[in-house]
């Protein structure tokens, strides 16, 4: 097979959000597709008609597209959605009552139901016994005619060789009496007719596949390749879940993630290229081998997600970051300078303190608005009657200072400082906590020269009116 010939896809069925172990399973063919310049598909298993909806499609497309994954074919191009497929199903279901590879039951479901309980009581798994194989029906659920002896299998590329035996295995119901396709029929056919070279999915499927496989033997067809992802597992070792704390892409989107650390982080869950930990997007297609994923479960880490997110906000521009915390500042309740560059000047300095972008907000929150307490430890040491002339001094003395730039009033403050025979520490301690309302804050003289004259004159003598008061 040529590289070029790769074909993969991700295949979600829209019953909820996009769960980060669904997204690690798109990034991981998306990767293999970029990897060997072969086209990575979405298609939509909506065969579930109860439970799949339209928002929930919108919703895992929003979080793909966060993500950056994006798909050579699939939605909104019509025929991605297996509702949309049912002829071809159809098609292929006469096709292998042609070749006697299918045959029709009529079994009553009640009958089917005692026998699975009969089993489930014995604690073994069901197989239906063949009842109706040889009896020619011409309706009825439509049932795969397997080999009764022998085995299947699945030569899996993350987990080795995996061999079913065919007593675990039965004739399973292609389509039910009602006409429609049994969610494995469908999986089969739109792989063989999306000409998919290689099936890379969650672990949760592998019982799935040599029921599969034998189906593609009957229609005649070669089966793809196939590796199966292991599951992501909580701290407790237990399959992530919801009692893990929120899992959807969404939720680690609105808790101000950058999708660039989520994609970093996603692909080394489980996957991994030495000791190395960051990864560019172009430095991942170029090292992603779906043969280097571990068979292992693989745990999710929030505190070293976060690390990385930091790490990417680190190396990203005051610039990026402004535009990106905009919408987290509103969120806050906030208002956002319209000034770019002045938003851009605050996330500078705030990218260090923080691991999110919602982090980056509350640190930063004094940006936004004036203090409107003050910390009220710092204030009994800082808003002193000694206290309340230096801020008098200040104010006057920053009115005049010709440049409000950080070299300018760092200047200004040594000399202050010596005047005063103060350490340089406890002016600049009185400062924060006048504009910031709190004695931590990124450097103070930055601060100021962001905040401008007129804001921090504002705020200085607001914390003079506050002290007078409070004394
Ligand atoms: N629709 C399945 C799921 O969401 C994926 C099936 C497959 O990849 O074959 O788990």
């Amino acid at each position: 097979m040529s590289a070029a010939s790769v074909r993969v896809r991700f295949a979600p069925s829209p019953t909820g959000h996009l769960h980060v172990g669904g997204a690690r399973t798109a990034l991981f063919n998306w990767l293999y597709a970029r990897h060997h310049g072969g086209t990575f598909i979405l298609r939509i298993e909506d065969t579930d008609r109860s439970r799949s909806t339209d928002e929930n499609i919108d919703s895992i497309v929003e979080a793909l597209q966060w993500l950056g994954l994006d798909w050579d074919e699939g939605p909104p191009a019509p025929g991605y959605r297996q509702t949309e497929r049912l002829a071809l199903y159809r098609e292929h279901a006469e096709r292998l009552v042609a070749a006697g590879r299918a045959y029709y039951c009529d079994c009553p479901p009640e009958l089917l139901e005692a026998e699975r309980k009969t089993a489930e009581q014995r604690k073994e798994t069901y197989r239906y016994p063949g009842r109706c194989r040889d009896r020619e029906l011409r309706a009825g659920a439509l049932r795969l005619r397997i080999p009764p002896s022998g085995t299947t299998v699945v030569d899996d590329l993350i987990h080795g060789p995996v061999t079913f035996d065919h007593q675990q295995l039965d004739d399973w119901i292609l389509v039910r009496s009602d006409g429609t396709p049994t969610y494995n029929f469908c999986v089969v056919v739109d792989d063989v007719t999306m000409r998919i070279t290689h099936v890379i999915r969650g672990n949760d499927h592998l019982s799935n596949t040599p029921k599969q496989i034998l189906c593609y033997e009957a229609l005649g067809y070669p089966t793809p390749a196939f590796a199966h992802v292991s599951m992501i597992l909580g701290s407790d070792r237990a399959r992530l879940s919801k009692r893990h704390g929120a899992t959807s892409v969404q939720a680690f989107r609105d808790a101000g993630l950058l999708p660039e650390a989520m994609v970093n982080y996603l692909a080394r869950l489980g996957w991994s290229h030495g000791d190395q930990e960051i990864f560019s997007r172009d430095e991942l297609i170029a090292l992603f081998d779906i043969k280097d994923v571990s068979s292992a479960g693989a745990i999710f880490d929030q505190t070293k997600l976060e690390w990385l997110s930091q790490e990417y906000m680190k190396q990203m521009s005051g610039a990026q970051l402004g535009e990106l915390i905009r919408p987290f500042v509103r969120a806050a309740g906030l208002e956002p300078p319209a000034d770019a560059t002045q938003l851009a000047r605050m996330a500078d300095t705030l990218k260090e303190r923080a691991r999110t972008l919602v982090e980056m907000v509350e640190v930063g929150r004094f940006y936004f608005e004036r203090p409107r307490e003050y910390e009220p430890k710092a204030a009994a040491k800082f808003f002193t009657p000694e206290g309340r002339e230096r801020l008098g001094l200040l104010v006057e003395r920053l009115q005049a200072l010709p440049d409000f730039t950080p070299g300018a009033l760092e200047s200004l403050y040594r000399e202050l400082t010596t005047g005063l025979g103060v350490k340089l520490v406890d002016l600049a301690q009185l400062t924060r906590l006048a504009v910031a309302g709190k004695t931590a804050s990124p450097p103070i003289f930055e601060v100021l020269a962001i905040l401008g004259r007129e804001e921090t004159l504002a705020r200085l003598r607001r914390a003079l009116e506050a002290s007078g008061v409070a004394r």
